[in-house]
């Protein structure tokens, strides 16, 4: 029975493994027996259903998300020296993966609405040594494709999609992933399409490129020992690939669960009068939006999440620090100030629990405790 006191947490790994067990346990078995480990028929197989599923021509699998932003990067010629613009308010590995390659990260704004990268904002930094544009699909909301597609057209600028949030997701009838010359997906554990352990993936519609990436992700290698190029080891595993290819066949149902869970939340905040201190962000119409996070922003954000947590509730704040207030870059010279949108939101933001399996009277609790420490 439930009761009051039951904790209700972000995410249950080991709940969502339980779930699909009697598919993920065969599959998993068959890869181990076969000795067949490292890419192979199994990850072909998960890059031809996966590309399908995004409606793209060529999928790549790779070790994380990290490295699909990496290998894209590289697969794009970034260079030391180059630029890319991207936002402030993303998972590091966005910014930290252009760094890495001696590139430099230059930050623009968000918008105030929905903390997606403001388009005119990175028009405003754009210099000659800008190379790539790096939107990030935040919380599962892409951006606007055709804003983004004409900025890259004018000024003749590559785009690459952070797309990790976002799998299944679209905008205007794009879906995420097919919008730049290259996008970078994850499946870490906690995204909508997780694995057990890390995974990533890079889409393309371009032919050459996506025999780059395949190429750069085995050691910059065609043929085993004949290196073109200085690549990484950077291959998904046929473990990981026989799990994604079981859970595949669930995301859309998952995805439509997460969009009943979010309009649920709407709902409770508009019934408990909620919705002037707990305001959930903008969403575009006409969008396929895949709520990786419920995110509302706060008053007092430090005193909910307390309450929160001491109900046993699960929330989460991403992020807190935006990537130009980061130690590692200081030395690009950000300053508190600078991107003041992405700097409020920061100390706003949280997220709230969301996933496929969370239950009414789990998202009821959650919104009785919120007004316990925000009404009146
Ligand atoms: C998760 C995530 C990544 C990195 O993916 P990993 O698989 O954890 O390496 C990159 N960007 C964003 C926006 C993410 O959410």
């Amino acid at each position: 029975m439930t009761t009051t006191a039951d904790p209700v947490p972000m995410l249950d790994t080991a709940a969502s493994w339980a779930e699909l067990a009697h598919e993920l346990e065969p599959a998993v078995l068959a890869v181990l027996r076969s000795g067949r480990w490292v890419l192979g028929e199994t990850v072909a197989r998960f890059e031809r259903e996966v590309a399908a599923v995004l409606d793209v021509p060529h999928a790549i699998g790779v070790a994380s998300g990290t490295d699909a932003l990496q290998l894209a990067l590289m697969a794009l010629d970034v260079r030391p020296g180059d630029e890319v613009v991207t936002t402030p308010f993303t998972f590091f590995a966005t910014a930290s993966t252009i760094a890495r390659l001696g590139a430099v990260p230059v930050f623009a704004d968000v918008r105030e609405d929905d903390l997606l990268l403001d388009v005119e904002r990175v028009e405003s930094v754009i210099g000659p040594r800008t190379r790539v544009v790096l939107p990030v699909h935040l919380y599962g909301q892409c951006v606007d494709p055709v804003a983004f597609a004409d900025l890259a057209h004018r000024r003749g600028i590559a785009l690459l999609e952070d797309a990790a949030q976002a799998i299944g997701g679209a905008r205007a009838g794009v879906m995420a992933g097919s919008l730049g010359a290259l996008a970078a997906f994850s499946f870490y554990p906690t995204k909508n399409l997780g694995a057990a352990g890390d995974g990533g993936l890079v889409t393309t519609r371009d032919a050459d490129l996506a025999e780059r990436v395949r190429c750069l992700r085995e050691h910059g290698a065609r043929d085993r020992y004949h290196h073109l190029e200085i690549g990484l080891n950077s291959r998904l595993d046929a473990v990981q690939a026989a799990i994604l290819s079981v859970r595949l066949r669930h995301l859309a149902a998952w995805n439509a669960a997460r969009d009943r869970v979010a309009r649920t939340y709407d709902t409770l905040l508009g019934e408990a009068g909620l919705l002037e201190r707990v305001r959930p962000l903008a969403r575009a119409a006409g969008g396929v939006h895949v709520w990786h996070q419920y995110v509302v922003r706060v008053p007092r954000r430090e005193d909910v999440r307390d309450a929160l947590h001491r109900a046993g509730i699960g929330c989460a704040v991403y992020y807190p620090v935006p990537l130009h207030l980061q130690p590692c870059f200081a030395h690009l010279g950000g300053q508190p100030g600078d991107l003041p949108v992405a700097e409020r939101a920061a100390a706003e933001v949280l997220a709230l629990p969301i996933h496929p399996g969370l239950r009414t009277e789990e998202q009821e609790r959650v919104v009785a405790t919120l007004a316990g420490v925000l009404g009146d």
